[in-house]
């Protein structure tokens, strides 16, 4: 999963609310001796411009007390956030005759109800209201007046007890007259504005959500197969349909890419299910066969938002195989009622954050520039979170579910969900690592290889375990790869992990010239990055989003949620605020600042003198290139 828009409150990162799906592929061959019946639903979506979904289920039930439940830890999501609160209009019936039911007194998510002798069929009528503001993940908003997407586990209710992967469900779909819709759900038939889709698992169904909506596109980006690949994209004007043809091209070499990283697919077909709209939440989250990507709906044909989102469709692709085809234990859970454990997130995230970012570069979405930028803007910031002292990067990981939620303001002590941003650090400190002691001749490219490669095959699930992780690094180059790991995710030192750019032949330094990342997220976000001077991030209104523990301004008295109104005697605005680091810096004079505090004014004065700073990635000479060496497309030279 990913989140533009959180990470650091500058950053547009893309965090995926990447949990995967609940099937466990490992328990495929314990078969429950006598299959379930399938479960019919039908989705009313055509008020989804409304803000308003119908789902009506035949669910196969026998006599006396049960339960059924809504799913609650969704996959991807790492965490409770299935939207139980938006869950309405509950009725049950048999034989026509309306049943009462009692919600369970401690798990929202379950109701009880008695079914009557003779009755084989409960039906259940719901309605999923989506009054959701466009933040957060799936629960987030999901309609506007021109599109939908369909997230089924949104939409049924089931028996709890045996594993989603043994639950059938025949799932049907109504649309809005004039609509287009992509998904991966095999489709068994369409009339009378109905799609009836073949019967899956609960797994695959939940895994399987449906993008539709008036304005659509479908781009084949392999249709020369066999595995064919999409993007089905549905935004909120036909202008926004139009992808650069060379943005085609780029997406086409990530295809490509994938092929040569990890030498087989795990998927039958892949459908980046692609959102371009003002009004949803802006996130990624993965599938296995596909991926639910919303972004802005400029997003594709505007030069800056497409480059800041350009890390977004290869990182949840990678999670095709990282994450869903590969899982930690901890996240392989039977159904979606059995909370998830996120230790091991820093690799399901944070090496496909890592390996996102390269197929990035390789595809050519970013050019190496980008891609410096970028790793640059991550290590400055990480090097600058003062709460790594007290929570190591371990416990970002076992605390994602309540970190995925927090505020940005005093991120900086509270810290973020880092294992996306640090995970990038770390497995490029072990990628640099292999090729130093290999002398080039091994890579992370062997370990996707043995990880997450093997023969194609259609969705299955292959937990794993941290062991599993250091044998297969030990398989590619023999290592205490235990205790690296472990040093680097148990620390409570106060420096970010950036061996991976010593090794590389980089180090980052600072000077008084934003990158054309910064400046480009500076305007887009409409934010001021002054962290790496006097420690403060801001709106361009002067709302400061976080002031960072113990840098100049927050040892003056500066804290976060305070409002910056004037500096040295003027009104704030970017440029004054910028021109009076300048004229502060060597001999100049001190910076005075007038901040807001509630109602009551104050002000401040910064004794710093060394100007405006920014982050980039300089080439240490003494040493060999080997992260322009990463970066190179495998499939061919462009
Ligand atoms: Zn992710």
């Amino acid at each position: 999963m990913t989140s533009f828009l959180r990470r650091s409150p500058l950053r547009i990162l893309v965090f995926c609310a990447c949990v995967s799906i609940a099937g466990t592929g490992q328990n495929k061959q314990i078969k429950s001796a006598a299959p379930l019946l399938p479960t019919k639903v039908v989705v009313d979506a055509t008020h989804a411009p409304e803000k308003i979904l119908h789902s009506r289920l035949q669910i196969p039930v026998s006599p006396g007390e049960i339960k059924l439940v809504y799913p609650k830890w969704i996959p991807g999501e790492h965490g409770p956030t299935g939207p139980i609160v938006d869950l309405t209009g509950v009725q049950f019936f048999a034989n026509g005759q309306r049943l009462t039911w009692r919600r369970d007194l401690v798990e929202m998510y379950m109701f009880h109800l008695t079914i009557p002798q003779g009755v084989k069929t409960l039906e259940a009528r719901l309605d999923l209201v989506m009054p959701a503001p466009p933040e957060g993940f799936s629960s987030g908003a999901s309609a506007t007046a021109q599109l939908d997407v369909v997230s089924w586990n949104q939409l049924v209710l089931y028996e709890p007890g045996p594993k989603t992967d043994d639950i059938p469900f025949s799932a049907s779909l109504e649309l809005p007259d004039g609509w287009h819709y992509g998904t991966a759900l095999p489709v068994s038939s369409e009339s009378n504005g109905q799609i009836d889709f073949q019967t899956v698992s609960l797994t695959e169904l939940v895994d399987s959500p449906v993008l539709a909506g008036k304005h659509f596109r479908r781009i084949p980006l392999t249709p020369e197969g066999p595995i064919q690949h999409f993007i089905d994209i549905a935004a909120d004007s036909d202008a926004a349909l139009q992808m650069p043809q060379e943005t085609i091209d780029e997406y086409k070499r990530l295809i490509a890419e994938t092929g040569a990283l990890y030498g087989a697919r795990h998927y039958r077909d892949y459908h980046f299910l692609l959102t371009l709209s003002d009004h949803v939440a802006h996130f990624g989250l993965e599938h296995h066969e596909s991926s639910d990507d919303r972004v802005g709906e400029r997003t594709m044909i505007d030069d800056d938002e497409r480059w800041l989102a350009a890390g977004l469709l290869p990182h949840e692709m990678t999670h095709s195989w990282n994450g869903k085809y590969r899982r930690p234990q901890g996240l392989a859970t039977p159904d979606y009622q059995q909370p998830m454990e996120g230790d091991l997130l820093w690799v399901y995230e944070g090496l496909t954050q890592y390996l996102g970012e390269i197929l990035t570069a390789r595809s050519g979405l970013w050019t190496r520039q980008q891609f410096l930028d970028e790793a640059a803007e991550t290590a400055a910031a990480l090097d600058h979170t003062p709460g790594r002292s007290w929570r190591p990067l371990q416990d970002t990981a076992d605390a994602a579910q309540i970190l995925y939620g927090a505020p940005p303001e005093f991120e900086s002590w509270r810290r973020s969900v880092d294992f996306y941003p640090e995970g990038f650090l770390i497995w490029l400190d072990v990628d640099t690592n292999i090729r130093q002691k290999t002398n080039g001749q091994k890579s992370m490219n062997d370990f996707c290889h043995l990880f997450h490669g093997g023969q194609n095959t259609p969705p299955t699930v292959k937990p794993y375990t941290f062991d599993e992780i250091v044998n297969t690094l030990n398989q590619v180059v023999p290592n205490d790869w235990r205790k690296f790991l472990r040093d680097r995710l148990d620390t409570y030192g106060p420096r970010a992990p950036l061996g991976g750019f010593t090794n590389g032949g980089w180090k980052v330094v600072y000077d008084e010239n934003p990158s054309e990342l910064t400046k480009t997220m500076e305007k887009t976000r409409h934010a001021v990055d002054a962290r790496f001077s006097i420690g403060l991030v801001l709106d361009d209104k002067g709302g400061i989003r976080d002031a960072i523990m113990n840098s100049v301004a927050w040892n003056a008295g500066v804290a976060p949620g305070m409002e910056l109104v004037a500096v040295n005697g003027r009104k704030f605005t970017p440029d004054i605020l910028r021109e009076a680091l300048k004229a502060s810096k060597g001999n100049g004079p001190n910076l005075e600042l007038l901040v807001l505090n509630g109602d009551f004014y104050k002000t401040v004065t910064l004794n710093y003198h060394d100007g405006e700073k920014y982050a980039h990635l300089v080439r240490d000479e003494s040493k060999p290139d080997i992260l322009s060496e990463i970066i190179k497309p495998l499939t061919r030279t462009r």
